[in-house]
């Protein structure tokens, strides 16, 4: 341990190295510790507060203020991380992730997984997928669906919450739900009985009992996917609707009677507007939305996840496999987005983390948003403060007050010059326990 020379006497000080192994250490953690922050950045507010300080007691904020004022309050015994030379923010909370998949660019890379890789295998490279989120900073993550791998994302969410691998908090979606003949594993002899990316449902009334069994099983979330087959006629990406009206009101009719929420995947105009006028709470990746459909989504209040950049990763191999429209989405989504912010749309950070390799970092997503039309400080909130109110967490998660969860990131750099700077988060802190960590200098 490096003593850095500014310590005040009256404190210890920790500094960190590696918090891989203070994450299987929690005995030794000290209860209350003081994080002093060069900068802060205010969420809520939308600005930078300058020579900060929080006060953390077990595994949420007691107190934030003035960097003197904290010092002086906090018990003598108190650790201090010392963050005076950084940018400290909320921790990072994506809302579409796929912790149990691995990229899957060509439907060969999906079908792969889903016919040679078990569940038991697929989970424990899940388990590294959790670990990779949380050290880029991600403390929260709506993950949404398992791509085959059944009630997995449950048993990680639990192993997380227990202690027993370290990762982000999970809102977990299990199956997800899509009708009979639309989505894969498909193509194969029908003399063959291969594994489903989803659970297949037909009718409100096995609707209703698939949610009621997702639910028992653990589910946070429901999600369906609403469309598929995507084409362009006169300029509108257009898309066949999976479902019948009276099928996606069982869907979210039964969930939010249950207190679940609702995902919906809807790419093109026709699924979004059915997903809307369904009632659902989310539509992801959106990448047809039109002035029109905007107005309806704001009306609603439902929250949009972007996915912007696994469109771009996946766009080249899906045009080289004979699917050239995936390049015209890119295009289309950027327009699309540029008019939701103009029209103040509820946009939530999500990366579709899974759909591309969990080795590329999902902070990749904030450099697009910025560069389609949000400024820094937007990209920064819809992953914290608006992803926390997609979750309906706000009084736990997304924003550096008093009451939340201390889940608490730093980056040396700021990122309102250079929102990229996300994608190098030195200092990882969820609930109170540090997970990564940068000495002073
Ligand atoms: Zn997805």
């Amino acid at each position: 341990m490096r003593r850095a020379a500014f310590a005040l006497l009256l404190f210890p000080i920790i500094v960190i190295t590696d918090g891989v192994g203070l994450a299987q250490e929690g005995g030794k953690l000290p209860k209350v510790s003081v994080i002093k922050a060069g900068r802060l950045i205010d969420v809520r507010a939308g600005r930078v507060l300058t020579d900060r300080a929080i006060l953390v007691e077990g595994e949420r904020i007691k107190s934030v203020g003035a960097s003197d004022d904290v010092l002086k309050a906090a018990p003598k015994d108190a650790a201090i991380i010392d963050l005076s030379k950084a940018t400290v923010l909320p921790g990072l909370i994506d809302c579409h992730t796929h912790i149990l998949l691995q990229g899957d660019i060509t439907q060969a890379d999906y079908d792969e997984q889903l016919l040679k890789e078990s569940i038991p295998y697929r989970t424990i490279r899940a388990t590294v997928a959790a670990k990779t989120a949380l050290m880029n900073g991600f403390t929260a993550m709506r993950d949404l669906e398992t791509e085959g791998a059944m009630y997995a994302d449950v048993d990680v969410k639990r192993a997380i919450g227990r202690g027993i691998i370290p990762g982000p908090r999970m809102f977990v979606s299990t199956r997800a739900f899509s009708a009979t003949g639309m989505y894969p594993l498909l193509g194969y002899s029908w003399e063959l009985k291969v594994p489903e990316g989803v659970q297949v449902v037909d009718g409100p009334d096995e609707i209703r009992k698939a949610v009621r069994e997702q639910v028992k099983y653990g589910a946070d979330w429901i999600k369906f996917y609403c469309d598929r087959r995507y084409y362009l006629e006169g300029g509108k990406l257009r898309s066949k609707v999976n479902f019948t009206e009276d099928e996606m009101r069982a869907i979210v009719g039964e969930a939010h009677r249950l207190d679940r929420r609702v995902a919906a995947h809807a790419i093109g105009k026709d699924g979004i507007v059915a997903a809307l006028k369904a009632g659902v709470d989310t539509i992801e990746h959106g990448d047809g939305l039109d002035e029109e459909s905007i107005d309806l989504m704001v009306e609603k209040g439902v929250y949009w996840c972007p996915t912007i950049y696994v469109t771009v990763y996946v766009a080249e191999g899906r045009a080289a496999g004979g699917n050239p429209i995936w390049k015209e989405m890119v295009d289309l989504e950027r327009k699309a987005f540029g008019l939701a912010v103009r029209k103040g749309a509820r946009i939530a950070y999500g990366t579709d983390a899974g759909g591309y390799s969990w080795t590329e970092n999902q902070a990749k997503e904030f450099s697009y948003m910025v560069r389609y039309g949000m400024t820094p400080m937007q990209a920064i909130q819809s992953a914290t403060i608006v992803a926390a109110g997609l979750l309906q967490a706000e009084t736990d998660l997304g924003a550096i007050e008093p009451g939340k969860y201390a889940d608490i990131v730093a980056v040396l750099g700021d990122p309102l010059k250079d929102i990229a700077e996300l994608e190098r988060v030195t200092f990882v802190m969820k609930g109170g326990q540090v997970y990564k960590g940068e000495t002073s200098k």
